[in-house]
């Protein structure tokens, strides 16, 4: 590693952006829970005082965007005015300061707002890191030592299921074979399934044009919300069914829809559609409920899938403990960044469960395909069982988006984590005050939150607030 480059390196600043796109204008993204998404996103850049800048976000769906860039904010001072070979060279070290800072960790720890923020920050580390390196992030990763990736791992809350030596030994153990597995990275790309057909908003029309599309274009395995109307799902897997045909997959979606019991019955109503998996199918913080329920539809040959809200590390660790996930989908910013991400990967890998990651939202799929190429390079070794989600929303707001060909994601070539959004784009769709906001406030689709006096009581008079 070409450590000597950053040597002096700091980071003078950081700024974070609330960014929003208007996507629920179209049903884009909508599912049994979250009827209007807008998707967004808060967008940090870090600086130092050389050229090099670091670009991270993580993704939301809108209202509570706000929140996450206050948390950015607040835990900005970890990292601001540090040197970056401090933060590298011990990088499990200030990953544990960030997620674990003394007053912070009161409103966290490891999940929700807090931990959103925790991604942001990190994901922009890594991009800068690996910018510095002149390398794509997945090859920055796949280049390292063992003992240098291990380095990047907090295994606090996870010895008891996976040491530092036995995720090390996994690694070394990895090592032959690496340039095959690079080169067809590169070559072929990593397989991924497509959701733009099945949002809970769309049309029988729609649907069926979408998925007739996509069929043209050779994909073979397609996903699907389900979970808010028993006899519509029918309807809807039906028409799925009937227009891929029997030798394509298809999988269910519920968000979290259910409670346990009704997660198996209303499976086993699906179950004539044949779907590989239920994905999200309870509560994410339900470990014991997602087994009852991966026991109860095993008969049935479907799998459970769960993780884009699955808080942390210690949250995978049990539902893996617990056999309750079939595949174990990882999310790029739901975890605390990368260094989070690469934990659960090894402990997947320990317990045989494939990772397919998921994707979508706002640079989910640019993040994704990194993350996942390392693990097939260095960690799985195979593309078996495997697959990224890919939903082709957005992509034209990033720099450098994702190439998927042929149904596959191609390892990215420009150095850094793939998350640069152009300027103009940002511009525009900062929230409140970009253009494309001030134009949806004055046509009227939307209600400009500065328009109308706060639904709180605060008055300010003379520098004092008083409540009233
Ligand atoms: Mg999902």
């Amino acid at each position: 590693m070409a450590h000597t480059t950053y040597a002096a390196t700091r980071i003078r600043g950081l700024s974070v952006r609330d960014i929003r796109f208007p996507t629920s204008l179209e049903a884009d993204g909508s599912d049994a829970i979250h009827p209007d998404p807008d998707y967004s996103c808060a967008y940090v850049i870090i600086y130092t005082d050389t050229d090099f800048k670091g670009h991270g976000l993580a993704f939301t769906i809108g209202r509570g965007n706000e929140l996450v860039v206050a948390a950015v904010k607040s835990l900005a001072k970890v990292v601001v005015g540090k040197k970056l070979r401090p933060i590298f060279e011990n990088f499990a070290g200030t990953w544990r300061e960030l997620t674990s800072e003394s007053q912070m960790r009161w409103v966290g720890p490891e999940k929700g707002v807090l931990h959103l923020a925790v991604a942001a920050i990190v994901n922009a580390l890594w991009d800068l890191w690996a910018r510095i390196e002149h390398k794509p992030l997945w090859k920055l990763l796949v280049d390292m030592e063992p003992e240098t990736l291990v380095s990047t791992i907090d295994f606090r809350y996870m010895e008891d299921v996976l040491t530092r030596e036995e995720a090390l030994q996994m690694l070394r153990e990895m090592q032959t074979g690496k340039n095959n597995r690079e080169e067809r990275m590169i070559n072929r790309g990593f397989p991924a399934y497509i959701t733009s057909a099945g949002w809970l908003g769309y049309s029988q029309e729609k649907i069926e044009r979408l998925l007739k599309g996509f069929i043209s274009q050779g994909w073979r395995h397609f996903k699907i919300k389900v979970g808010q109307d028993l006899e519509d799902d029918k309807r809807r897997c039906k028409i799925v069914r009937d227009v891929i045909g029997e030798e394509r997959t298809l999988m269910v979606d519920a968000n979290q829809k259910w409670s346990v019991k009704e997660a198996v019955d209303w499976m086993k109503e699906l179950a004539p559609y044949k779907p590989r998996w239920i994905e999200e199918p309870t509560s994410p913080d339900d470990i014991l409920g997602h087994a009852t329920i991966a026991e109860a539809l095993r008969p049935l040959g479907i799998k459970v899938a769960t993780g884009e809200m699955c808080q942390n590390r210690v949250v995978f660790k049990q539902l893996l403990q617990a056999k309750a996930i079939d595949y174990c989908q990882i999310d790029a910013c739901r975890l605390g960044g990368v260094n989070e991400v690469l934990a659960v990967y090894l402990m997947a890998k320990k317990f045989n469960v494939p990772v397919c990651p998921h994707a979508g939202g706002v640079g989910l799929c640019e993040m994704v395909q990194h993350l996942q190429m390392w693990d097939y390079i260095c960690v799985s070794g195979t593309t078996k069982d495997r697959i990224i989600e890919y939903v082709d929303h957005l992509q034209e707001h990033f720099k450098h988006p994702r190439k998927v060909v042929s149904c596959h994601y191609l390892a990215p070539k420009i150095a850094g984590y793939s998350v640069e959004m152009w300027e103009e784009s940002l511009m525009k769709y900062e929230y409140p005050y970009g253009s494309e906001w001030k134009k949806l406030f004055s046509c009227g689709k939307y209600q400009d939150p500065e328009a109308s006096p706060p639904p709180w009581i605060e008055h300010r008079t003379k520098g004092k607030i008083v409540y009233r």
